[in-house]
């Protein structure tokens, strides 16, 4: 494998397009993200034929920009079981396949800004117990232990010693090449324009270059699911929100585990250097589907107006004109957007950089080598969507991660492989149902960090 850039966002690790497709395959995977990529290496490994469309390439979008932290640390509680299950995963995927993906459990800490802060962390901790995780509740002198120099006292903090960090520009190649070596068909710069519909149940893909007939369909398609099942009548609500990150050059911190602060987070790289970011403020564009979905995200915009940030503009108008489906013999919007690059927020990063440089003294003259943003897709829970959808037979979707689906992937591809071939799952996935968001649930969100 070789590497290259793709736009701003980091170099990617290529892999190698398989070069002749049969006509029928078991399983289709629309998106070739860290979901459907191990999706793949589980069915794969199963017997399964399978092919995977991408519409640019392996891990171009979030799956390669993302921050890396692969955390139980904060998480809501629904999705714990899987991500222990995403955790045994991540801890063999060297072995699996060949390739070291920088999957090192140094530990993840928040440091808590404020007393609400420290109790809700508290209250999480005792809650992860429960499944057995060693969840550890820090004083302000533990939380100073394990960084040194800081020029700040927190109100202690969260501590999971067994989380860990990876590196997103690596794993879902390396994923991809071992499902491709367990015998999955990999199609990179090949859009599924929509979905082959036949008696009232999907009979496969339609892709930019022909149809492919699957009697399981996979849509794990990123910030793109919604749009993409929507032409299909499938109603997934699901709106996008912008991360901006950067990376520094290497620099001797003594600081191991991934932390959170307040204002800004770190994580030590396999390079040496630190990927750098906040959650503290998102900024969310306003596009037609902020419309569509409003009533289903309320609870969510509630909770998190202090840190959302509206942007007016450009990307309505875009959205509104180009994203409308065109028959399927025409191109498509995904053949038009083969990846999604967004530039950063440069304004929330500069006071990142800020912050950071004045918190951690040994950061002080650290170079910064790049910025890049990243589109979030999420729900109106902010848990994913893993699961069957009763109205359309063989369709799965495996979608809507919500800002911590690098961290879960492997697991989640693992129960999308059971879900499709209908196997005994390895986690009850009750919690990630379609259906949830029809059926008169309430939406409940869990908000620990
Ligand atoms: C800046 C940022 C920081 C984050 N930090 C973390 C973190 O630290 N830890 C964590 O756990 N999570 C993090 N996340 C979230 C995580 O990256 C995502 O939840 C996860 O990568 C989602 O994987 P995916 O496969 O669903 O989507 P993606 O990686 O977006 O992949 C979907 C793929 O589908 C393709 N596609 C879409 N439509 C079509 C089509 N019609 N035909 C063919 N291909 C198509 C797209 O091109 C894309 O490559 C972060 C995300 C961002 C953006």
């Amino acid at each position: 494998m070789n590497t290259r850039l793709i736009h701003r966002g980091p170099a990617m690790t290529a892999v190698a397009n398989s070069q002749t497709l049969m006509g029928s395959v078991d399983v289709a995977i629309v998106g070739g993200g860290i979901i459907g990529v191990s999706a793949a290496f589980f069915l794969a490994r199963q017997g399964n034929r399978v092919a995977l469309f991408e519409k640019g390439e392996v891990g171009g979008e979030q799956s390669g920009r993302n921050w890396g932290w692969v955390r139980l640390a904060g998480r809501d509680l629904r999705e714990l079981p899987l991500m222990l299950q995403a955790h045994a995963v991540w801890s063999t995927l060297h072995q699996e396949t060949g390739i070291d993906v920088g999957y090192r459990r140094r530990g993840i800490l928040y440091a808590a800004k404020t007393p609400k802060a420290r109790d809700r962390y508290r209250r999480w901790a005792l809650a992860a117990r429960e499944f057995g995780i060693d969840a550890r509740s820090l004083d302000p002198a533990e939380v100073a232990g394990f960084v040194p120099g800081l020029n700040r006292t927190p109100f202690g903090g969260m501590y999971v010693p067994e989380d860990a960090g990876a590196e997103p520009q690596l794993a879902a190649p390396a994923i991809a090449s071992a499902a491709q070596a367990a015998g999955a068909l990999i199609f990179q710069n090949c859009a599924v324009r929509g979905l082959d519909i036949e008696a009232g149940r999907v009979a496969g893909v339609v892709t930019e270059t022909g149809r492919v007939k699957a009697s399981t369909v996979i849509v794990a398609g990123g910030a793109w699911s919604s749009h993409l099942l929507a032409r299909h009548g499938v109603r997934l609500p699901q709106l996008k929100v912008l991360s901006s990150v950067m990376r520094t050059g290497p620099v001797e911190t003594g600081i191991e585990p991934t932390m959170g602060f307040s204002d800004f987070s770190i994580r030590k790289r396999l390079d040496g250097g630190y990927t750098v970011a906040s959650s503290a403020v998102s900024l969310v564009d306003v596009v037609p589907d902020s419309f569509r979905f409003f009533r289903e995200f309320l609870p969510a915009i509630k909770l998190e107006r202090k840190s959302l940030k509206l942007r007016f503009g450009k990307p309505f108008v875009d959205e509104l004109l180009a994203y409308r489906h065109r028959p399927l013999e025409q191109k498509s919007i995904y053949e038009t957007v083969r990846v999604l690059d967004p530039a950063p927020d440069g304004d929330l990063l500069a006071r990142v950089e800020a912050h950071m440089r004045a918190g951690i003294p040994s950061f002080r003259d650290v170079s910064i080598l790049q910025k890049w943003g990243g589109m979030i897709d999420t729900t109106p829970d902010v848990i994913p969507v893993i699961s069957k959808v009763e109205a359309l037979p063989g369709l799965v979707i495996g979608t809507g991660f919500s800002g911590h689906g690098f961290g879960i992937g492997p697991g989640a591809g693992q129960l999308l492989s059971e879900i499709a071939t209908d196997r005994q799952p390895c986690v009850d996935p009750t919690p990630f149902r379609f259906s949830r968001f029809g059926d008169g649930s309430p939406i409940e969100i869990q908000n620990w960090l």
